[in-house]
Parts: structure tokens; C-alpha cells; sequence
């Protein structure tokens, strides 16, 4: 039945008259139906979690993880394994608090942490009064500079809401003021940004994640309070009481540091020179442990290549895992990717980054005429419950660093949507941890990726180069 239903999908490809080789979808089968008694994701998971934890690039742990890694691609049976050194700068976490205070009342720790690449506070901290605005608009359409604007002379405060979506829309749309918002209230005058937490939980953990500054517009300190706080803020605020808050926040920027791209491969054959790329990134922020974002993805596409390598049938194209050195805070690993590896041709570049939640959907960013090929491999994964899309199936946007990566490279790209419903529950907080992951929901992601690598590798023609 099942590979029944992958021939019968594969009908649109033959009506234009390409298509995979029969017994090239039968491995493909074969792959999945074996991912899904695979309980390696879930082990590589396990150790990078509890042997390794929070991994922020740069840092001692980074290094634990990076040595951690080419064990890990090594004892898998990948071959090439090797760790890219890249130097960085990084940004240091200090001590941070924030005291809420109104009227004679006693003041309101809150639960609270910088956002990345903040400035520090002076030493003294910032007191100021609160300017409340509802969303990054309202703080942009109140004047345009520290004349015009209540900002002024103020510690502002975001109570940007993060809509629970499927697809990460909701954050898509929300994350704007913890990247822009220090920006846009010091150009109005404003002392520092206090933005709600960019999350869609209701817990006592406050959303860290990048932010940056302007040339030309002054560095004021830039922290997130969790959602809870953030309501007790709107709630008084709303009552219409005079609100102050007090800042403490210690952070260094720009210390030298070196991270390192880690990569395993599946060796091809007769197209040995061209790259199936299935990533992840190895670096997290400095909270909780880096389970979902992205130990998940790290473990998934790890744990697919092992199984091209275990099923002994080699791939035309070689598989290349690529496991990036600091997403989080500058793509500075998929930079210095392209800039090493610009030249050689890619059939495929994706990454798994959006937690561990089941793949839904299969979307391309191939030229057309290698659209069926990948309408196939949809076809394939249909039992697994992904679904090929009746609208916008050659948009797909193959996550952060391989998104980069085909931007600028003009290299062709897949997506594997996953369930991300519950995703920003938990991102970037203390609260990305092991315990939060259904391990029943990784053999169906290996299943997935494993499919993708393989008959990539496999296709009798060139996905690329997509239209961007
Ligand atoms: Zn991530």
C-alpha cells in the first residue's frame, strides 16, 4: 500500500516525463519504513542534552558540543567528519534585574532577561518611568524623534503579542520588536527597551534572542519580562497607574572567540561532486539546553544520514551534514560555509530548525521542471501525513541558514514544515529542555529527511537553480 501510493503520486512527474527509477523509490520506502524503528534521534538527543546542555557559539560549551559532534557523525559511520574552525565575536551574558514600581507599593521583581547583543545598563542602572506602547507600530507612529515622541527621557515597553500558529506566522509577525524595537526607541529618546517575551506560553520564563543596534542611533540596553509580567504591567498600566521601573543589566559584546561548522558525509558516486546538504544548527542561547533549537534538528538530520550510510546502498550524490557554528546571534557558520564551499554545486540545500513537532508538509525552491521530482518525494512521505501543498508548492523556505545559503548562493532548496504550534512555548527560555520533546515524534522526522537526502541524491536531473 504504501509503495503504492508513492508510484501513484509519482504520476504527475511521468506525465512530463521525468521521474525517479523504480527501484530509486523503492529504497526511498525502505528508508522511511525503517526511520520509523529508529530510535537513534532520540539518543543523539538524549546525550547533547544531558552531556552537553545550553551551547551558546563561542563558549566553552560550544567547544564540548563541537567535540561532541564529530564523535557522534563518526561513530554513525559518516565519513569526511571534520570540524570548521570560524572565529567569531560573541556576546556575554552578565547579571540583569528589573523592578517594577508603582505608588507606595513594594517594587515587583520580574522575571526577566537581556536580549542579545544588548549594551550593559551604566553601573548605577537605569530608574526611569514607563512608556507603554501596545506593538512595535504604536511606538513607531508616536513622533520620530525625542522632541516628538513620549519616549523620550522613558524606559519603553513593547507588549508585542505572539499569535500560536502552525507555521511560526505568529512569530514572523511579532519578532520585529525585539530585533528593531532598541532601535526605534532610542531614536526617540528613549533610556532602554523592555519588550513582553516573544513566546506563546503563559509561564514564569522570559524569551531571549537576537537584537540589534543602527549606526548613528545610541545603544540603550534591551531586555524581555515574561508574559505573565507583562500582562501584570498592562493590567496597571491600563488602571492608569504611573508606572517606573529599575534596571540593572551587565553584558560584554564583541569578545574574540572561534566556533566551528562540524560536517559528515555520505560519500556519492558517479556525482560524488554534488551535495545534498541536510543541516541543523549546533550552537542555542545560554537558557534552558538547546533541546528543541535546535538539539532536535541536530539529532534528526544526524540520524538520517546515518541510515543512507547503515542501508548500504550509496547515494549518486554525496550527503552532506552540516551542523552550523553560531545561528543564533549572526549565521556567522553558513557564511563561512558559502564563502568555502561557493563554488561547488549543490543539488539541495535544507535545514531542520523548528523543534521536534511532526513533519506536515513538503514544499520545493527548485526550477520547475524538477518541481515533480519533488512532488514525488511528498508522494513517498504521504503516509507519514505530509501533504503536498495546492498552492505556493515552490515556495518553500528551507530554514535559517540554508535560507542564507540559497540566497545567496542561488542554490535549489526543500522544506519540511513541522508542527510548530507549541514551539514558542519554549523558545529560547530556560524551559528548552529534553523533558519538553515527545520522543515519538523524531523516527517519523528521520523518516522524512532520510526520503529527502536519498532521492535528491538520486534525481536524474539538477534541482537548481530556483527562481528567488
Ligand atoms: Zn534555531
Amino acid at each position: 500500500m504504501l509503495a503504492a501510493a508513492a508510484l501513484a503520486a509519482c504520476g504527475g512527474a511521468q506525465a512530463q516525463g521525468i521521474t525517479f527509477a523504480e527501484d530509486d523509490l523503492r529504497h526511498a520506502a525502505r528508508l522511511r519504513d525503517l526511520a520509523l524503528h529508529d530510535g537513534q534521534a532520540w539518543a543523539l538527543l538524549q546525550q547533547l542534552c544531558t552531556e552537553v546542555g545550553a551551547r551558546p557559539a563561542g563558549s566553552a560549551a560550544d567547544a564540548k558540543a563541537v567535540a561532541w559532534a564529530q564523535a557522534a557523525l563518526q561513530r554513525l559511520g559518516l565519513q569526511q567528519v571534520r570540524a570548521e574552525p570560524l572565529p567569531i565575536r560573541i556576546w556575554q551574558r552578565g547579571p540583569a534585574s528589573a523592578l517594577l514600581l508603582h505608588g507606595s507599593a513594594a517594587a515587583e521583581p520580574l522575571v526577566m532577561t537581556a536580549l542579545g547583543n544588548s549594551v550593559a545598563a551604566p553601573p548605577e542602572g537605569i530608574e526611569a518611568e514607563i512608556a507603554w506602547y501596545p506593538d512595535l507600530a504604536a511606538l513607531r507612529a508616536d513622533g520620530h524623534d525625542a522632541a516628538s515622541s513620549r519616549a523620550s527621557g522613558r524606559i519603553v515597553f513593547i507588549d508585542q503579542k505572539t499569535e500560536r500558529t502552525i507555521d511560526g506566522r505568529g512569530y514572523g509577525a511579532a519578532v520585529m520588536a525585539r530585533v528593531r524595537g532598541a532601535v526605534e526607541a532610542a531614536r526617540r529618546g528613549a533610556l532602554a527597551l523592555g519588550i513582553r517575551s516573544i513566546g506563546t506560553d503563559r509561564q514564569p520564563v522570559a524569551h531571549t534572542g537576537a537584537m540589534g543596534y543602527e549606526i548613528g542611533v545610541p545603544r540603550i540596553p534591551a531586555f524581555a519580562v515574561s508574559v505573565p509580567d507583562a500582562e501584570r504591567i498592562a493590567a496597571l498600566h491600563g488602571a492608569g497607574t504611573l508606572l517606573r521601573l529599575r534596571l540593572q543589566l551587565q553584558a560584554q559584546s564583541g569578545v574574540e572567540a572561534v566556533t566551528h561548522n562540524v560536517i559528515g558525509e555520505v560519500p556519492g558516486t558517479d556525482l560524488a561532486d554534488e551535495v545534498v546538504l541536510i543541516s541543523a544548527h549546533l550552537d542555542s542561547w545560554d537558557l534552558g539546553q538547546g533541546a528543541q533549537d535546535d538539539g532536535a534538528g541536530v539529532a534528526i538530520v544526524s540520524a538520517a544520514a546515518a541510515l543512507l550510510q547503515r542501508a548500504g546502498v550509496r547515494p549518486r550524490r554525496t550527503v552532506r551534514v552540516v551542523l552550523f557554528g553560531n545561528e543564533e546571534n549572526g549565521f556567522d557558520g553558513a557564511r563561512a560555509y558559502g564563502d568555502r564551499y561557493g563554488s561547488v554545486v549543490h543539488q539541495l540545500v535544507s535545514e531542520s530548525d523548528f523543534g521536534a513537532g511532526l513533519v506536515w508538509q513538503l514544499r520545493g525552491r527548485v526550477q520547475p521542471a524538477a518541481l515533480p521530482l519533488v512532488e514525488a518525494m511528498a508522494g513517498v512521505l504521504a503516509p507519514l501525513g505530509v501533504a503536498w501543498p495546492a498552492e505556493g508548492a515552490n515556495l518553500g523556505s528551507p530554514g535559517p541558514d540554508a535560507a542564507l545559503l540559497m540566497r545567496r548562493h542561488r542554490w535549489p532548496a526543500v522544506q519540511l514544515s513541522q508542527d510548530g504550534t507549541n514551539y514558542f512555548d519554549v523558545h529560547h527560555t530556560a524551559n528548552d529542555t529534553l523533558d519538553r520533546i515527545d520522543p515519538a515524534t523524531l523516527p517519523q522526522n528521520v523518516a522524512c529527511w532520510a526520503v529527502v537526502a536519498w532521492l535528491a541524491a538520486q534525481a536524474p536531473l539538477r534541482f537548481g537553480p530556483p527562481s528567488l
